[in-house]
């Protein structure tokens, strides 16, 4: 496959704070439908890279493209319009609200958020609303909440929160999914359901980008892994390979 099929190209990505270079020089393609994975040791640069990707935090150097189209300078508001998603960190699911409530919150995140709160204050809104809500409720049905639409979010499982925090990363319907660390605060269990549910979005043509430390996870789960040393590419490839890569084991035993 030419990189004119990725669904996302990073070419030559950097970005630097300071006198620290947190992401030197990456380049790879992630293509439409992968399972792609982002290790490496704590500090190595990975949830910095998905900053960048996401529009978070501006490049030093570098390009990325999402679809072909150069997105290194657009903003996270339209970068989230174009189809790249993340999950929101744990903080930002209202306690307080339902699960449907929060997945409809991220259902605003979507280009048309402007639009949606136009609409809440116009007479459309009754049949917004009901719209948001039909949405809602199938969102959860997809992530396995089903039927728990209308429970506190403070009251679910740390588990089901992980879920409810993908529904509203995927409610306005991404391309491409980038979940940072999912199964923290998971039992090995949980951990198994979560993969199993990774795996059904990426049936549902979903394409996933996976920053995880469970290796056992990584491994059975990722068409391909990349891994990151000191904000290095040091290795790519399908877990077969970088499992037995020396660049690796040196890595993470500690040159
Ligand atoms: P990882 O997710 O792989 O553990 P990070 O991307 O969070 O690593 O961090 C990579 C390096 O960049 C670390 O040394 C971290 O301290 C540094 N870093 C990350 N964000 C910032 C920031 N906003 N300002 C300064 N340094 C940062
Ligand atoms: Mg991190």
């Amino acid at each position: 496959a030419s990189s004119n099929d990725a669904i996302l190209h990073l070419d030559q990505v950097t970005r630097r704070f300071g006198g620290l270079t947190a992401v030197n020089g990456v380049s790879f393609d992630v293509m439409p439908g992968e399972i792609f994975s982002i290790i490496g040791p704590n500090g190595a640069g990975k949830s910095t890279l998905f900053n960048l990707v996401t529009g978070v935090t501006p490049l030093s150097s570098g390009r990325v493209a999402f679809e072909g189209s150069d997105v290194s300078t657009v903003s996270v508001h339209k970068i989230a319009g174009m189809g790249i998603s993340r999950t929101f960190q744990s903080t930002q699911i209202l306690m307080d609200q339902s699960a449907a409530y929060n997945v409809m919150l991220g259902l605003q995140r979507e280009s048309r958020a402007t639009l949606v709160g136009a609409i809440f204050r116009s007479r459309g809104f009754r049949r917004e609303e009901r719209r948001c809500r039909a949405i809602a409720e199938e969102v959860l049905v997809r992530v396995g909440l089903g039927g728990a639409g209308e429970t506190g979010a403070a009251e679910l499982s740390t588990a089901n929160q992980q879920r409810l925090a993908i529904a509203m990363a995927i409610a306005s319907g991404p391309k491409l999914l980038l979940l940072d660390e999912p199964t923290g605060g998971l039992i090995e269990t949980e951990v198994d359901d979560l993969m199993h549910l990774i795996a059904t979005l990426r049936e549902g043509g979903l394409t996933v980008l996976l920053i995880e430390h469970k290796m056992r996870m990584v491994m059975s789960i990722s068409d391909r892994i990349a891994v990151l040393d000191h904000g290095e590419l040091i290795s790519i490839g399908p877990p077969k390979q970088v499992r037995n890569d020396p660049r690796v084991l040196e890595a993470y035993l500690g040159a």
